[in-house]
This record gives C-alpha cells, sequence and structure tokens, in this order.
C-alpha cells in the first residue's frame, strides 16, 4: 500500500513512464578521457543508441500513440543532431542530462556549474527552450546540483529513490519534485556489459532482464503508484529486448487505465494537485552537515 497516493488525471490508476538516457559513446570518452576516441568498440556500442535504436523506439511510440522522455547528455546532442530533431519531431521530451555524462560528484561546485551551464546552452540551441527536468549521470546528485536546479527553475529531478511516488526534496534554497527511480527498474544491471567502466555483468536474456521490471510495474499498478523504467538506448533498444518491450507496452495500454506520459506532464499534473491540497511528501536536507560517523 502507499500511504499518500496521487490521484491520476482522467481515472488513470497509476502514472508511468519509459525513459531513455541517450549516453552514447560519452561513457568511453568520460571514463577513458585521454584514449577512448580510439576504442571503436564501445565507441560502436554507444552509437547505436542514437543512430539505430531511437529512430526504432520512436517509430514504436508513434504506432502506440506515446509521447515519452529521453535524457541526453548535451556532448550527445551536439554529436547526433538529427537524433535530437527524431526526439523533438515525435513530441517528446529531452531533459538535462550533464554535457559529457560528467559525474557531479567527482567534480568542484565550480566545475559542475560550468559543465551544467553549457549543456542548458546547448538544450537552449538546439531545442528552443531550458529543459524542465534533470537527471544526474549515475544518479550522482548532490545537495549542490539541487540547489542550482532549483536556482535555475527546474520542474523536476529524477535521480533519487527516497520514495515509491513523486515527492518533493526541500534545501534552505526552495525546493524541486522528485520523480523517483530505482535500479530495480535501470536495465543497467541485467544487461550493461562494459568491461572499459568496470561492469562486467552476466547479460541476462531479454525475457528475464525485462521481467524484473513488469513485476516492479505489476506491483505500482496494483498500489495506484508510479513507475519509470530508465533504460538507455543501446541496451533495451536492441532488437529483441525492444521487441519484446513493445509487446508489454501493447498489453498495458489495452488496459486503458496507465497514464504513460513524459515526466515534464507528470511533474506539473503532481504540482497542481498539491496545489490544490493533495499533500506530496517532502525530504529535508541536509541529510547530514558532516560524515555522520566522524562526531
Ligand atoms: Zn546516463
Amino acid at each position: 500500500m502507499i500511504r499518500n497516493p496521487i490521484p491520476w488525471p482522467n481515472g488513470a490508476r497509476m502514472a508511468a513512464a519509459i525513459t531513455f538516457d541517450v549516453d552514447a559513446d560519452s561513457l568511453i570518452h568520460v571514463a577513458r578521457p585521454t584514449d577512448g576516441f580510439d576504442r571503436l568498440a564501445p565507441i560502436s556500442m554507444g552509437r547505436y543508441g542514437p543512430t539505430v535504436a531511437v529512430p526504432r523506439i520512436l517509430d514504436a511510440y508513434r504506432r502506440l500513440g506515446l509521447r515519452q522522455t529521453f535524457f541526453m547528455p548535451a556532448w550527445c546532442m551536439e554529436t547526433y543532431p538529427e537524433t535530437v530533431e527524431a526526439i523533438l519531431e515525435a513530441g517528446c521530451e529531452i531533459g538535462h542530462h550533464s554535457y559529457l555524462h560528467e559525474n557531479p560528484a567527482s567534480h568542484s561546485d565550480a566545475e559542475q556549474g560550468y559543465w551544467f551551464d553549457r549543456a542548458t546552452e546547448v538544450h537552449v540551441r538546439m531545442t528552443g527552450r531550458k529543459p524542465r527536468g534533470y537527471r544526474a549521470p549515475v544518479y550522482n546528485v548532490t545537495q549542490g546540483v539541487l540547489d542550482r536546479l532549483i536556482a535555475d527553475g527546474f520542474l523536476y529531478d529524477s535521480s533519487l529513490m527516497a520514495d515509491d511516488i513523486p515527492y518533493a526534496m526541500r534545501t534552505a534554497a526552495g525546493e524541486i519534485l522528485e520523480l523517483p527511480v530505482h535500479w530495480g527498474s535501470d536495465d543497467w544491471p541485467p544487461f550493461a556489459h562494459y568491461e572499459e567502466i568496470g561492469y562486467l555483468m552476466p547479460v541476462r536474456a531479454p525475457s528475464d532482464g525485462l521481467r524484473g521490471f513488469f513485476e516492479e510495474f505489476d506491483a505500482q499498478y496494483e498500489a495506484g503508484g508510479f513507475w519509470i523504467g530508465v533504460f538507455h538506448p543501446f541496451l533495451t533498444g536492441r532488437l529483441a529486448r525492444w521487441r519484446a518491450m513493445e509487446r508489454w507496452l501493447e498489453g498495458v495500454l489495452a488496459r486503458g487505465d496507465v497514464w504513460f506520459a513524459p515526466l515534464e506532464d507528470i511533474a506539473a499534473h503532481v504540482a497542481a494537485v498539491r496545489g490544490a491540497g493533495t499533500p506530496v511528501r517532502e525530504e529535508r536536507l541536509p541529510y547530514y552537515a558532516r560524515p555522520p560517523h566522524l562526531g
């Protein structure tokens, strides 16, 4: 059960979103800054995302009448401009996902701010507007990042895991909605095999890997909650996995009571019902001002 359920629009039982992080080959360049540019195997694995998988995914969305959210490092947007055009053409959202998939927690605040703003400028130039939402590379949000999102007027973050349904993150700077994620609905553990960045996972069969996501979805459906799939085009956009996803989508859409929407629409809805009096749980920062075990 969920203690503080959110009423979804048009009598929908739950809200759901498939989000694709279009990281492409940014991962190898940021992990191997000096020689990644000549490692063709991981580059090719990444390039499959924007060039082969995203058009396939958008075809399915068009056929099924879906608009969804993509998160894209700005360097990937500049490197694959046709992919950006195709996503926008399909009416989908592109959220902020760093510049080159740099990890916010491994940069100083000033460095993080530089790359963050540089990425925002790319969004404005290529999409005509500032992004409404953010997802941190490897979910590595810091309070400095949240404060920057709040100062910049972002509507939501989608990197944290403290609830089943949307909640609010409050800091001294203000607050932002959190559309929570979880590793149980992330395709990295079952499908990523990427030696250069330290992942040597046993790759699961499509039906095995996807089954975990579907079970997470079913529990949220039963509870009237909220489900986000966190996927990567070069993993779940591969032929066999996306074929299985498409069939699953056909089934859940046929139920007629699941609201699939871009995250910005879901966040706007949560903000509206909250404004009308529906309680939304708050988490307050800082959790800790210093390492708690050092007194
Ligand atoms: Zn990513």
